[in-house]
């Protein structure tokens, strides 16, 4: 069962809008955020607005949002960093040592 919210979850705090974000573009199932870190420059965030801890509880609708989400941005950050390529990454699990595990997708130039 899909939570719409977990306690303690920083994306989810961005979605209810209590945590202040550079929204890059959103719509009713995705938003898409500038990742404050920066590793490289066009860093952003790709996230479900429902709280999921990964891919495998995407049901069909939020996959298809998600996916379309994730390749419009692309397209975006493609033209408006320079690059030579770019990195599209999805984390499993405690990965980066957060205490919640968000679904979020991460797009970065190389
Ligand atoms: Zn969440």
């Amino acid at each position: 069962m899909e939570q719409v919210q977990d306690v303690g979850c920083v994306f989810c705090e961005i979605v209810a809008d209590r945590v202040a974000v550079s929204v890059v573009f959103q719509d009713t199932l995705t938003m898409v955020f500038v990742d404050l870190r920066q590793f490289h420059p066009g860093h952003t965030l790709v996230i479900p607005r429902r709280h999921l801890r990964d891919v495998r509880e995407l049901n069909d609708s939020t996959g298809a949002a998600l996916m379309a989400t994730i390749s419009r941005v692309t397209r975006a950050v493609g033209a408006a960093f320079p690059n030579e390529g770019l990195s599209l990454w999805h984390s499993f699990g405690n990965t980066s040592n957060r205490t919640t595990f968000p679904c979020d997708d991460g797009l970065d130039t190389r």
